[in-house]
């Protein structure tokens, strides 16, 4: 699967395989902790800053809210500031990443990536998290650790690699958790969003 160019690939072998005479099948995965979707923990761009293991389930259990965004390049400052954004909010980043980029297996430096002025913005709110629809929330050429300390400096926990292809603007309760690695800076992630039947959950 597609993985950021230098970061380890993923790999899953059968250690055990009928194939081979054994009774039963048993897998081996080696990845790094950014694969596919994934949460980063402050301490990814924050020296002494809180590991995945220690983030609040609410953080990305509970209401989300889709925004999309048109603006090809980057998540710009306009966009965001007209989308009336509350303190405390889950904000999951649409872009033009969900509607083609996945189908690539080679890596996307041009994907659309949330400015250092947007990730200033949000920080600002503060924002409770934020996801977006390719690997990092940072670019590839610009703004990477500069969008990353935003962010993950004001304690918004952050979802990258998410597949947003199949939902439009609106509010959603998201079910995202990341794998429990102790003292990690990441950790992949299953992500769900659903309209509720239960009502918005807070
Ligand atoms: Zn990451």
């Amino acid at each position: 699967m597609v993985h950021w160019p230098g970061d380890p690939e993923f790999h899953l072998n059968r250690v055990r395989d009928y194939a081979n005479g054994d009774d039963l099948v048993l897998s081996h995965i080696d990845l790094g902790v950014h694969t596919g979707t994934h949460m980063d923990a402050p301490l990814h761009f924050i020296r002494g800053g809180a590991t995945i293991d220690e983030i609040p389930l609410d953080a990305t259990v509970g209401r989300a809210r889709v925004i999309e965004i048109d603006d090809p390049e980057s998540v710009k400052l306009a966009e965001l500031e007209a989308a009336n954004i509350r303190p405390g909010e889950r904000i999951l980043l649409k872009t033009a990443n969900s509607s083609g980029r996945w189908k690539s297996a080679e890596f996307q430096e041009d994907f659309v990536y949330i400015s250092h002025e947007a990730a200033a913005f949000l920080a600002s709110i503060p924002i409770r998290a934020v996801g977006v629809d390719y690997l990092s929330v940072g670019g590839f050429y610009k703004d990477g650790p500069e969008t990353h300390r935003a962010l993950l400096g004001a304690g918004i926990w952050v979802i990258e690699g998410l597949n947003l292809a199949a939902l439009t603007a609106g509010d959603y309760e998201l079910i995202c958790l990341p794998l429990k690695l102790m003292g990690a800076e990441g950790a992949p992630a299953r992500a769900i969003a659903r309209t509720s039947t239960i009502g918005v959950a807070a």
